[in-house]
């Protein structure tokens, strides 16, 4: 039997955002394995607890900043240090089966180096490739690069394939592999619960996702003015260099008469109890979401799920039968959809077992690592063969 095979996962950041939870799930029990981070931050400790060897390169302090919709040119005085990196990964590459890059911008990189070190090379795409998310030199190199470099595109749903496609990616790489998540349900009352977080009582909704302009948290602070009496926990932070979103926020807490409803709770790791805590979980990006980890993590809770109309929510809430759909940006619509939950929290208890059951077997973790070793170890056979 063939051993496990030895990867090199390259993530350009070093924080915890949703796509790199889910790369601290794919390596777990991948100790012959090594991670290339383009640079320090909390993710280095969380995979090195993993057991893989971590190397951090010399030249990426600071990418992860580069937006992600710049112009090629924005990038012209880079071209060394971005270029010291693809030396970096294939070096480091030589030393095992494959590469798996996780975001972008380390596939960008990734795939040059796979191509200099001969290795294949497997990209998880947690993006839908899209013009509201990046520039058009940037989609054409990154479907050039997938098509001619990559041996597999992964993404979490239908929706990140058909974008992918659309760009003029391959549809023979695309493999769609539902993000899986594990999570068990604290055993407290909610009112418990709240006490015990030094959270209000009374109706109470809450959003948990890192503070950007597209993951729409301005659109519950206006529903909010509409909803008087609803407290609010904003749960996340600007991870990614979003700093001026997120005093934009707290400016319009002051200007929309919120304050003293809206809680500020920064980044949290204890999500699972914070969603438990709320009477609904809000999902309100503008733009269309490739996954929406927060989504599945509320259907675990039994938590009812207000999400906009795009993206992967219709898929995940099965057109609406476990959870409630909403159009994109339009304060109004969420207001109404809130103060019905709100409502009559007994009337959902259908929706929400439903929703617990189909998360559990459509989002399973055990699922997606099974799914992703699998490929996984293809890839290695076939570099063997
Ligand atoms: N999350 C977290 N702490 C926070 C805010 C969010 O741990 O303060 C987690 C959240 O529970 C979810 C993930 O970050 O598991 C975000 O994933 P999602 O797919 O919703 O969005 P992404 O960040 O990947 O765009």
């Amino acid at each position: 039997m063939m051993s496990s095979a030895r990867v090199l996962f390259v993530d350009h950041t070093g924080q915890i955002g949703g796509a790199e939870l889910i790369l601290l799930d794919v390596v777990a029990g991948r100790q012959n394995s090594s991670a290339f981070l383009f640079e320090d931050g909390p993710l280095s400790a969380a995979l090195a607890g993993r057991g893989l060897k971590l190397i951090i390169s010399q030249h990426g302090r600071g990418l992860s900043r580069f937006r992600r919709d710049s112009s090629a040119l924005a990038a012209l005085p880079l071209l060394g240090r971005l270029a010291a990196i693809v030396v970096e990964i294939a070096k480091a590459a030589r030393g095992h089966d494959l590469v798996y890059a996780n975001s972008q911008k380390a596939f960008v990189l990734a795939a040059l180096a796979s191509v200099v070190a001969r290795r294949p090379l497997i990209w998880h795409l947690h993006d839908i490739i899209s013009p509201a998310h990046f520039g058009a030199a940037q989609r054409r190199m990154q479907v050039l690069l997938a098509n001619r470099c990559a041996l597999k595109v992964i993404v979490p749903s239908d929706a990140a394939a058909a974008a992918f496609i659309a760009a003029g990616g391959r549809r023979s790489l695309v493999e769609v592999v539902p993000n899986g998540l594990a999570l068990q349900r604290e055993q407290t009352l909610r009112c418990d619960l709240r006490q015990a977080l030094g959270l209000p009582e009374g109706p109470l909704v809450g959003v948990f996702s890192r503070l950007a302009p597209w993951k729409g948290q301005h659109v519950l602070l206006e529903a909010l003015a509409a909803l008087p009496g609803v407290g609010c926990i904003v749960v996340g932070d600007a991870l990614f260099g979003e700093q001026d979103y997120a005093a934009q926020l707290q400016q319009m807490v002051a200007e929309l008469g919120l304050a003293g409803r809206v809680y500020f709770l920064g980044h949290r790791s204890d999500v699972p109890k914070l969603m438990q805590a709320v009477d609904a979980m809000v999902h309100p990006s503008i733009d269309p979401e490739p996954f929406g980890r927060t989504l599945v993590e509320a259907m675990l809770s039994g938590v009812p799920v207000i999400a906009t109309d795009a993206g992967a929510a219709p898929d995940i809430l099965e057109r609406g039968r476990a959870g409630t759909l909403i159009p994109p940006a339009n304060p109004r619509a969420l207001a109404a959809a809130i103060a019905a939950v709100l409502a009559r929290p007994d009337q959902l208890a259908t929706q929400l077992e439903y929703a617990a059951q189909r998360a559990r077997a459509e989002y399973s973790l055990a699922r997606m690592c099974e799914a992703i070793g699998l490929l996984i170890a293809k890839a290695q056979a076939g570099a063997a063969a």
